[in-house]
């Protein structure tokens, strides 16, 4: 039996290869299979889909994915994982042979006060359309501020500098998202973000959302257990600066291969 720890594009790909190669494999996800793709605006860079497709749209075309191949998703929170493996979640103790940990990110916070009182993935911000204040400059900053604003928010952008690509920063003031930049964040409360910048500026919003960088989700293995040569990591969770949905699905593929050799004892 395979454990992956993550219904995440990386997940799955890695789930649905190993049960077209006949070995047995469950996900254990704690939020919902289709990972951070939810969060996305518009995927315009994963073949096969020549015009684009939205987030929502390939979330839950993954999730079907999984449904088709009978593969089980365990709604449960991966808490530990140790050596042999043995996985504790919120719910359960799982025993397993091998095990892919296809976990992601998880937001980076800046250090700033008050940063736990705001949000910081757009699928959490409450669906009662209002004003948001999105803070960061990059590809996720943009992407969540057009996402949010072709839902109907208003939505400003507060950032120290843009690293944006510039198509998305064209399509955000298209949709007529206001950008402040060289400002530098001091605090922040749940309707408010206070900024410097020759003097301090409160910016008020219904809804404050940051998006300023990403890490590993790796903290629930054990060190012992992530030199195990059968505990895989595959996906946004190794991959640096390179997180796109093309490259965890093949990170997943590949990673279902490697298994399949060790499961045959041809390796
Ligand atoms: C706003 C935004 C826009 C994006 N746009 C694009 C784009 O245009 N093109 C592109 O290619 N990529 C894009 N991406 C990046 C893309 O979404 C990621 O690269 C991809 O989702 C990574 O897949 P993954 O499976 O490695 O991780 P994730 O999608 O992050 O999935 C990880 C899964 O693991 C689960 N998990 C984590 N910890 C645990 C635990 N302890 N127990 C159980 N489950 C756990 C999570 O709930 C999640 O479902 C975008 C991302 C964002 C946020």
């Amino acid at each position: 039996m395979v454990i992956v720890v993550g219904g995440g594009p990386a997940g799955i790909a890695c789930a649905v290869q190993l049960k077209r190669s006949g070995i047995p494999v469950k996900i254990i996800e704690r939020k919902r299979a289709g990972g951070l793709v939810w969060n996305a605006w518009r995927i315009e860079n994963y073949p096969g889909f020549p015009e684009g497709i939205s987030g929502e749209e390939l979330a839950e075309r993954l999730e079907r994915h999984l449904e088709e191949w009978d593969i089980p998703v365990l709604q449960e929170e991966v808490k530990r994982i140790e050596p042999g493996f043995r996985i504790f979640t919120n719910r359960n103790t799982h025993e397993t042979e091998f095990v892919v940990v296809a976990s992601g990110t998880i937001p980076k916070k800046p250090g700033i006060p008050g940063e736990d009182e705001v949000f910081y993935e757009v699928v959490d911000i409450p669906s009662q359309k209002g004003s948001v204040t999105v803070v960061g400059g990059g590809d996720i900053a943009f992407d969540y501020a057009i996402n949010l604003s072709s839902r109907g928010y208003r939505v400003r952008i507060v950032a120290r500098g843009v690293r944006a690509l510039s198509l998305l920063q064209e399509r955000a003031k298209e949709r007529g998202v206001k950008i402040y930049t060289g400002w530098e964040i001091k605090g922040l409360e749940k309707t408010c973000v206070y900024a410097w910048k020759e003097g301090e500026v409160a910016f008020s919003s219904d809804y404050v959302l940051l998006a300023t960088g990403r890490l590993p989700n790796v903290d629930f293995i054990d060190k012992r257990a992530l030199k195990e040569k059968n505990l895989f990591l595959a996906g946004d969770v190794k991959n640096g600066f390179m997180r796109q949905v093309a490259i965890a699905c093949g990170d997943g593929v590949k990673t279902a291969m490697k298994i399949r050799r060790m499961y045959e004892g041809n390796f």
